[in-house]
């Protein structure tokens, strides 16, 4: 059993899809120091956390631990570069909380436009103050987004209601993306000298830091808006100040440099101020908490590094592909018997998931042996399966030749001391949804591996798949989904069946014998 502290009030599904997954032990301690907790399971796999801190002291305090997820977008609060070198996987989440800032950006800009903070107070003190709170409309106006990643993109789509013209600048985003949003591309002073409502979404950094800085500020329309729920840093609050008379910018804040109680400098500049509350909604703990809970799991199963922020992995591999890798490599595995002896196995990524290659050897990995660290770098998984007996290839794939993203896995075993077999299966992603196309010269297959199924390959001939159907059905078990294509040069034939249920082994037996199936097995997907 792996052991997993929670040491956060992090909605509690976390806890539960670990627990209903299998294989962890969930400590989950909201109000306890994580220091001493951890210090306390020095056994501790892997801690998730929302913004407690973890240090080299409490890292170092943790011989076990392999992974630290971080159910949030930043990270930090985690000493990474330490994670690393002890070996220890630094996973976020981001996304999660994308929505609940989006809305919030929104909800604060139409609080200001309509004066609704104060307008509540006046209206409950018995006031009647309809001319002083005259208000502005959103609709026809210009909005200026600065960072177009997960929340900037979301501002973008929510505003569309509003029919309003969006500028944005982002120097990572290409034109063709931004006008799939509707965004129209622009350099940072002339989002800041035409925009009626200007938005931060930049992480801060070295780059950002300051970057909203008296020049801009001052190149703002008169009355314009500026809404801050990015980072604290990222504004020069002096510069708002020198110029907030003059150009009589609303400011609009939910970020500080630090979040504790308290008074806040900005408080003087400050139209609506909100203590940090962009993340703050159910919906968003719960989605972080799954998303925390499953990324462990595909880690700790499949291999899927995608979410780790402190190993080299390269930015734009779609954690679908490293799922297809580890799906193919499950059914190849099955195609090829397990009893079979694992001599070779040859890896092809075509299209752009060429240089993606080492990284996707992970999820393969994973799915050939119960036994592999998924923590292990590319050098070491080499090495695991040379320890394993196995030879690794990848083939090196015609770049001259388009070929749409997918990945074909090949496994090569004996059988016996003087029989080979191989066995292949390949697969791509359409929209987001994993399809497995072939399975040896089974070709055009195009089935989502999901749920259960059953495979048999037999000799061709008439009548075999009625029989199938009623071995299943005598067990109560019913098909969801049949593929049942046939192989004329090689008279054979495969049916795959999707079924509402695990089917056990004595059933399969016993339908594999009756139809003489030359490879038969269940398998969850
Ligand atoms: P993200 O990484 O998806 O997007 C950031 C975008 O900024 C990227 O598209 C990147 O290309 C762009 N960018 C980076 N440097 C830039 C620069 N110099 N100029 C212009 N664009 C630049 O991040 P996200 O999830 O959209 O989060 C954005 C910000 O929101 C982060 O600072 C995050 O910490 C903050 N955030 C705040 C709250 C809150 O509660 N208020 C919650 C979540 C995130």
């Amino acid at each position: 059993m792996k052991k997993v502290l929670i040491p956060t009030a992090l909605d509690a599904v976390a806890k539960e899809m670990l627990e209903a997954h299998g294989g962890y032990t969930v400590l989950q301690c909201p109000k306890s120091d994580v220091a001493e907790l951890v210090r306390a399971n020095p056994d501790t796999h892997a801690i998730l956390v929302r913004s407690e801190k973890i240090t080299a002291e409490i890292i170092d305090s943790a011989p076990a631990l392999k992974v630290i997820v971080r159910a949030g977008a930043g990270y930090n609060t985690i000493d990474i570069r330490h994670a690393r070198q002890k070996g220890v996987d630094v996973l976020n989440t981001p996304g999660a909380n994308s929505n609940a800032v989006a809305e919030e950006v929104i909800a604060m800009i139409l609080a200001d436009a309509r004066h609704l903070v104060e307008a509540d107070a006046s209206c409950r003190a018995g006031r009647w103050e309809k001319s002083r709170f005259m208000g502005t409309e959103l609709t026809g106006k210009t909005i200026g987004i600065v960072g177009l990643g997960y929340i900037g993109q979301l501002v973008a789509k929510r505003m569309s209601g509003f029919e309003v013209r969006v500028l944005g600048y982002d120097p990572f985003t290409s034109e063709e993306k931004a006008k799939t949003l509707g965004i129209e591309l622009t350099s940072l002073p002339e989002l800041f000298d035409q925009a009626d409502y200007i938005t931060l979404h930049v992480p801060e950094n070295e780059e950002t830091r300051g970057m909203v800085n008296r020049t801009l500020l001052k190149n703002m329309k008169t009355g314009a808006t500026l809404v801050n729920c990015a980072r604290a840093g990222i504004l020069n609050e002096e510069d708002l100040r020198a110029v907030k008379e003059e150009t009589q910018i609303h400011f609009l804040n939910d970020v500080y440099p630090k979040d504790a109680e308290g008074d806040k400098s900005v408080a003087d500049i400050a139209d609506l101020m909100l203590p940090h509350l962009g993340a703050s909604t159910r919906e968003a703990n719960r989605k972080a908490a799954e998303l925390a809970a499953r990324e462990l799991i595909d880690l700790d199963d499949k291999g899927i590094t995608s979410a780790v922020v402190n190993r080299n992995v390269p930015a734009g591999l779609d954690p679908a592909f490293a799922r297809l890798a580890n799906v193919l490599t499950r059914i190849c595995r099955r195609v090829l018997g397990v009893n079979t002896r694992l001599k070779l196995v040859e890896t092809s990524f075509y299209g752009s998931l060429k240089p993606f290659a080492d990284w996707l050897l992970t999820p393969v990995t994973a799915a050939l042996s119960g036994e592999y660290d998924t923590g292990m770098d590319h050098k070491r998984t080499l090495g695991f399966l040379a320890d394993m007996g196995v030879e690794y290839v990848n083939r090196s794939i015609d770049d001259s030749k388009a070929y749409t993203n997918s990945i074909t896995i090949d496994l090569t075993g004996n059988v016996d001391a003087e029989h080979l077999m191989r066995a292949s299966v390949r697969g791509t992603v359409e929209e987001g949804n994993l399809l497995v196309a072939r399975i040896n010269d089974f070709d055009k297959l195009y089935f989502e591996p999901e749920g259960n199924w059953v495979v048999f390959i037999y000799k061709d001939r008439p009548g075999v798949l009625g029989r199938i159907a009623a071995g299943l059905a005598s067990a109560g078990v019913n098909i969801d989904d049949v593929r049942n294509p046939h192989d004329s040069k090689g008279h054979k034939s495969l049916a795959i069946l999707k079924v509402n249920r695990p089917v056990n082994d004595e059933l399969v037996k016993a339908i594999s014998s009756e139809i003489e199936a030359r490879i038969a097995f269940h398998i969850e997907l």
